[in-house]
C-alpha cells in the first residue's frame, strides 16, 4: 500500500509518500508561502535529485495539485501514476474529545472537524482545506485523519479536568487535550521495543522536546497524564511560549501594561518561554552558546527549562508510581547533549543515570543509561509522518475487512486489483 502523508499548516503543506510494504519513504518535501510571495516547492524524491520549483500558490488546492504532478512527474517523480496512491493520511492537530484514534474521513467527520474549529483556530482550517482539496482532486482516495489530541484521550478525568466551575468548561469544552500525541505515541511504543519491553506492562515518561515541548505519563500503553493543556500554551517552558504561570498575572500584566487580549496572547505564545527569559533567542544552540560564554541570562533560561523539565518528570513519576523508561525526542531531546544531561543529573534515586559516552550523540536512536540502571533513559528520533502512514494503512485495512474485502499487492508494494472504495 502507498499512502501520501499531508501535513497541512496555513501557509505550507508538508509531505511524505511511503510505500508501506516496506515503510521506505519514496519522496518527501514542502509547498511554502501559500498565498504570498516568493511561493514554491520543493521536492525531494529519495535516490534522486532535488527539485525546486518557484511559481504562484494562491491555495491549498494548487499546492497538493503541484505535489501530486512532482510524484509522477517523468524526471523528478517516484509514481507512474497517481492511481499508486492508495490512502492519504492527514496530520490533523485538534480531535477535541471526539476522536480517541484516527477516523476514516467522511462528511461526519469533516463536520466535527468544522465543529473544533473554535479550539484549534489556527490548525484546524488549513488542515480541513487540505481534505477538501484532496477529494476535489483524488475522489476515490480514502483520506484518514490522525489527530495529535487522539493519543491522550485515554487520560482519567482527574488529569484532564481544570478546577474552573464545571458548567463553564463543559459549554465552552475547557479541558486538558494534550498536543504531540503522534509523537509521544511512537517514541514510546519505538522506547519500548528497544528496550525489550512490553508496551501494555511498562511505565514510560516520554519528552517531546522542541520548540514546542510537552512530557507524557504513560502506562501500559495508555497516557495517563501529559503537560500540554488546553492549547498547546500549557506546561513546559517553551522557545517562545511561557509555559505554566501563575493565572493571575495575565490580568495583571494586562492592567499595569494596557494590553489587549490578542497583545496579551502574543506576549505568552511569542516573546514569552527561553527568548523572554534570555532576551537573545528561543533556539537553545544559541543559548548554550551564549551560557558557555557566560552570558547570565542565557544560562538562566537553560536553567529554568530544565528546572521544569525535572519537576514535571518527578511528577510523573508520582502519577505512575515509578518509571521503567525515560524517553527523549524532537529537536532538543535528540540534539542537545547538555539538556539531558542536566535534566537527568541528580534523579539517580529514581534510577535515572546516564553514561556520559553514551549521550554524547545527536539525532541517533539509543539507550544513553548506564548498564544495570533500573530506568532505561533511551533517545528516539520521532517520526510522526511514519506514524501517521501506520495509522492510515490500519485504518483504511480494518475499513477493508470489515467489508469483505482485500487489496492484492506484488512485491514492490504495488496494488494489483481494483480500488473499489466509496466512503
Ligand atoms: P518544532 O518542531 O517544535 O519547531 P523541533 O523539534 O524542530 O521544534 O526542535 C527545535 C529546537 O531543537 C530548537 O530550539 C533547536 O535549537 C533545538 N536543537 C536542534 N538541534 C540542536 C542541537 N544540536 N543542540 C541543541 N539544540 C538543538
Amino acid at each position: 500500500m502507498k499512502v501520501l502523508v499531508l501535513n497541512c499548516g496555513s501557509s505550507s503543506i508538508k509531505y511524505k509518500m511511503f510505500n508501506m510494504s516496506n515503510e521506505v519513504v519514496l519522496a518527501s518535501g514542502l509547498v511554502e508561502r501559500i498565498g504570498m510571495d516568493g511561493s514554491k516547492l520543493i521536492h525531494k524524491p529519495t535516490d534522486k535529485d532535488k527539485y525546486q520549483f518557484e511559481v504562484d500558490i494562491p491555495n491549498h488546492e494548487v499546492g497538493i495539485n503541484l505535489i501530486l504532478n512532482a510524484l509522477i512527474d517523468e524526471t523528478h517523480g517516484v509514481l507512474n501514476s497517481m492511481d499508486e496512491i492508495d490512502a492519504i493520511g492527514h496530520r490533523t492537530v485538534h480531535g477535541g474529545d471526539k476522536f480517541s484514534d484516527s477516523v476514516l474521513i467522511d462528511e461526519s467527520v469533516k463536520q466535527k472537524l468544522e465543529d473544533l474549529i473554535d479550539l484549534a483556530p489556527l490548525h484546524n482550517p488549513p488542515g480541513l482545506m487540505g481534505i477538501n482539496a484532496c477529494e476535489r482532486l483524488l475522489p476515490n482516495v480514502p483520506q484518514v485523519g490522525v489527530f495529535d489530541t487522539a493519543f491522550h484521550q485515554t487520560m482519567p478525568a482527574a488529569s484532564y479536568t481544570y478546577a474552573l466551575p464545571y458548567e463553564l468548561c463543559q459549554k465552552h469544552k475547557i479541558r486538558r487535550y494534550g498536543f504531540h500525541g503522534t509523537s509521544h505515541k511512537y517514541v514510546a511504543y519505538r522506547a519500548a521495543e528497544l528496550t525489550g519491553k512490553d508496551i501494555k506492562n511498562c511505565k514510560i515518561i516520554t519528552c517531546h522536546l522542541g520548540n514546542g515541548a510537552s512530557i507524557s505519563a504513560i502506562n501500559n500503553g495508555k497516557v495517563m497524564d501529559t503537560s500540554m493543556g488546553f492549547t498547546p500554551l500549557e506546561g513546559l517552558v517553551m522557545g517562545t511560549r511561557c509555559g505554566l504561570i501563575d493565572p493571575a498575572i495575565i490580568p495583571f500584566v494586562m492592567e499595569k501594561e494596557n494590553l489587549t487580549t490578542r497583545k496579551i496572547n502574543e506576549l505568552i505564545n511569542k516573546k514569552s518561554g527561553v527568548l523572554g527569559i534570555s532576551g537573545i533567542s528561543s533556539d537553545f544552540r544559541d543559548l548554550e552558546e551564549a551560557a558557555q560564554n557566560g552570558n547570565e541570562r542565557a544560562q538562566l533560561a537553560l536553567d529554568v527549562f530544565t528546572h521544569v523539565v525535572k519537576k514535571t518528570i518527578g511528577s510523573y513519576v508520582a502519577i505512575l508510581n515509578g518509571v521503567d523508561v525515560l524517553v527523549f525526542t524532537a529537536g532538543l531531546g535528540e540534539n542537545s547533549i547538555y539538556i539531558r544531561e542536566k535534566i537527568c543529573e541528580g534523579m539517580n534515586y529514581l534510577g535515572i543515570t546516564i553514561s556520559k559516552q553514551k549521550n554524547n550523540v545527536r539525532g541517533e536512536e539509543r539507550i544513553i543509561s548506564k548498564e544495570g540502571a533500573s530506568t532505561k533513559v533511551v533517545i528516539v528520533p520521532t517520526n510522526e509522518e511514519l506514524m501517521i502512514a501506520r495509522d492510515t494503512k490500519r485504518i483504511i485495512e480494518q475499513q477493508l475487512s470489515d467489508s469483505d474485502f482485500s487489496w492484492d499487492y506484488d512485491s514492490q508494494g504495488n496494488r494489483n486489483n481494483e480500488k473499489v472504495f466509496s466512503l
